[in-house]
């Protein structure tokens, strides 16, 4: 009896061990919410922050350019297809559209939703830089875009593309809830502006009919009969909506959503990269469509905020591990348009504009919540070097997809013309004939870089993104301006005029970029976490003078050649080329455009390092040895930013 007694008590243990496990042990299940996690920082609103500087001139260029006039550049897309009004898809459109294109194949279903991107995607870059420039015309414009859009919210609430006969019934390819992600980002930009509690209810109830016809935790809106689902899996990008509106309303309902959608998208049979059970296999590499992949990881960051599940920390680490190994020297990650597996290479791998921009964002997003200033350096990266370099110096125009050495620019990677219907390595101001993504996304890099400028943390201010800018703000109830004068990137120097009430004490705080070997400051400071902190009541016309210095370094690719970079940028020895018109447009004198080199040629560096030019800023001086000679040539290098032809990294001689 004794030792059944023993036996029963073991058995009762075991039972309660096996009962309280699972519940506990988070690695079982890596989508149990355990306790949020708060944000190191918070972001502040799109109107806190005005660009100053090149900032500034580059949002107008755009403004004038492709973002205030994609609309016209492409009618048919953008403004006379009412895809979330009288023309949303219905059954009837959808089988005569599948009709005419039944030989095509099914990822064609995806044109169905296009619009719905293409339409959001560009208003969200358009409203956002006429909120940043203050443009009122374009405003009143903005304001007429958002209201008509607003008069297509049905009774439930629903606004998205769909016939009721058709919407939240899929088992396929939909973009039901990429068409709202695309869309409510959107509306909320105009919201930070307008502050008009009407829009913030009308969001709020779209987002409910989400919540409501896909119920959290008992739908599935990522099953898909189909593995290949594009439009379905952008969909995930819906969680930037939820976590938005959790900051504007603290609502804890939103962020167990993300958890959901993170858990569903996870769960179902779908050839993405950030599905948990592949971020956990270290030796699988990126291989999917990078524009989903690089957007995806904002939304495992929200999950793993909104569980605080330690179990999806080690995803995240692995995913950027695996983004690493797909980056190339500009900061850019590989994606011409899927990643394939390939690690990122200055010459054969490509990358897609709008990856740029999600890639921007998933630093960001990291910045925010965790305050690791290594994330501001790789937001900056990209912006300054991939974006930029991906961007003409004059025309508004930029690649769809480009690589760090461009040796020509005819429409196919490096010259190849085997696929006729290549036109991505060209610069336009549309991209219509491959897809009109990457333009709209290049209206929304520069305003979201432009708003996480300055956060907010429980001691102050933390200027996390440098640059011209000027910060409109309150802490301790007084308002606080600060106006950031600086050429940075292009210059180091930085002078922050501080106005506030006499004796507003408070901190800030300056990143101190990864680059930076030395600095000077005009007052004292304490270094902590990569920051420099200047706490102190500040007066009511206050100045802070900042110099960071730079050293030329020499940095490794992932194969036998070496780049250079100094500070933030990323050098190139630009080549000449002859522009060569492909289309014109009756706007504004736009165009699409090839570049042909006037002399290709892909030069060797002598060992030693490149040398700054004694009177010309960010210009240095590399030597090589041509080919039959012993003497030697000295060549330019530059910053990419605003380069056309170039090439990026070189062979040494000797190394
Ligand atoms: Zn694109």
């Amino acid at each position: 009896m004794k030792k059944n007694y023993l036996t029963l008590l073991l058995i009762a243990l075991a039972m309660l061990q096996n009962i309280n496990l699972p519940a506990q042990d988070s690695s079982a299940n890596p989508f149990l919410k355990i306790k949020p996690l708060a944000f190191r920082f918070q972001a502040l609103p799109l109107s806190a922050i005005t660009p100053g500087g090149w900032l500034k001139t580059e949002l107008k260029r755009n403004l004038d350019g492709f973002t205030g006039r994609l609309d016209t550049l492409a009618p048919d897309l953008i403004q006379q297809d009412d895809i979330y009004g009288k023309d949303r898809l219905s059954k009837k459109v959808k089988n005569k559209n599948l009709g005419a294109v039944s030989d095509a194949g099914e990822w064609q279903a995806q044109f169905l939703w296009w619009n719905s991107e293409t339409q959001s995607n560009w208003l969200d870059g358009f409203i956002r830089t006429a909120i940043l420039l203050k443009d009122k015309t374009q405003l009143e414009k903005a304001e007429r875009l958002i209201n008509r859009l607003l008069q297509t919210q049905d009774k439930d609430g629903y606004i998205g593309i769909y016939d009721p006969e058709l919407r939240y019934r899929f088992d396929n390819e939909n973009g039901e809830l990429w068409s709202k992600a695309t869309l409510y980002r959107a509306l909320l930009g105009w919201y930070d502006y307008k502050k008009d509690p009407a829009l913030l209810t009308a969001i709020e109830k779209a987002v409910k009919n989400v919540m409501d016809n896909y119920p959290v935790n008992q739908s599935h809106p990522f099953y898909s009969v189909n593995p290949d689902a594009g439009g379905l899996t952008h969909g995930l990008a819906f969680t930037d909506v939820l976590e938005q509106l959790y900051v504007l309303t603290k609502k804890q309902a939103y962020l167990d959503y993300c958890l959901f959608l993170y858990k569903d998208f996870s769960t179902q049979t779908l050839n993405e990269d950030a599905q948990f059970k592949k971020l956990q296999q270290a030796d699988l590499p990126l291989k999917g469509h990078g524009v989903h992949t690089y957007e995806h990881l904002r939304s495992v960051i929200a999950a793993w905020y909104a569980s605080g599940n330690p179990a999806l920390k080690p995803a995240i680490d692995q995913f950027i591990r695996k983004i690493n190994r797909a980056t190339t020297p500009s900061g850019a990650p590989v994606g011409d348009e899927f990643a394939g597996g390939r690690a990122g290479d200055a010459t054969s791998t490509g990358y897609e504009f709008c990856s740029l921009h999600e890639l921007m964002a998933g630093w960001i997003s990291l910045l925010e919540k965790t305050g690791d200033p290594d994330y501001s350096d790789r937001a900056e990266k990209i912006l300054f070097n991939a974006a930029a370099g991906a961007t003409h110096p004059d025309q508004s125009a930029i690649c769809y997809l480009k690589t760090d050495n461009t040796y020509i620019l005819n429409g196919g990677k490096h010259g190849d013309t085997t696929d006729k219907h290549q036109t991505r390595y060209r610069y336009s101001p549309v991209h219509r004939e491959a897809a009109v993504c990457c333009v709209p996304n290049a209206g929304r890099i520069g305003p979201w870089y432009i708003q996480h400028m300055w956060m907010k943390d429980q001691d102050g201010l933390v200027a996390t993104l440098l640059g011209p800018s000027e910060l409109n703000t309150t802490l301790n109830g007084k308002k606080v301006q600060i106006t950031t004068v600086t050429g940075y990137p292009f210059d180091m120097d930085f002078r922050f005029r501080i106005y506030t009430t006499e004796g507003n004490r408070f901190s800030i705080k300056i990143r101190k970029p990864g680059w930076a070997i030395a600095v000077y400051t005009s007052t004292p400071f304490k270094e902590e976490n990569g920051f420099l902190v200047f706490k102190k009541r500040w007066k009511q016309q206050d100045e802070l003078i900042i110099r960071f210095e730079a050293a030329i370094q020499k940095n490794q690719t992932n194969g036998d050649e070496y780049y250079f970079q100094y500070g933030p940028l990323v050098l190139c020895h630009p080549l000449n080329s002859t522009e060569v018109i492909t289309k014109t447009y009756t706007i504004a004198g736009l165009t699409d455009f090839n570049c042909l080199p006037l002399k290709e040629t892909v030069v060797e560096l002598n060992g030693a390092l490149p040398v700054q030019d004694a009177t010309v800023k960010n210009h240095f001086h590399a030597e090589i040895k041509p080919a039959g000679t012993d003497q030697p040539e000295v060549i330019l290098l530059v910053p990419m930013a605003g380069t056309t032809l170039r090439q990026v990294t070189f062979k040494m001689k000797g190394q």
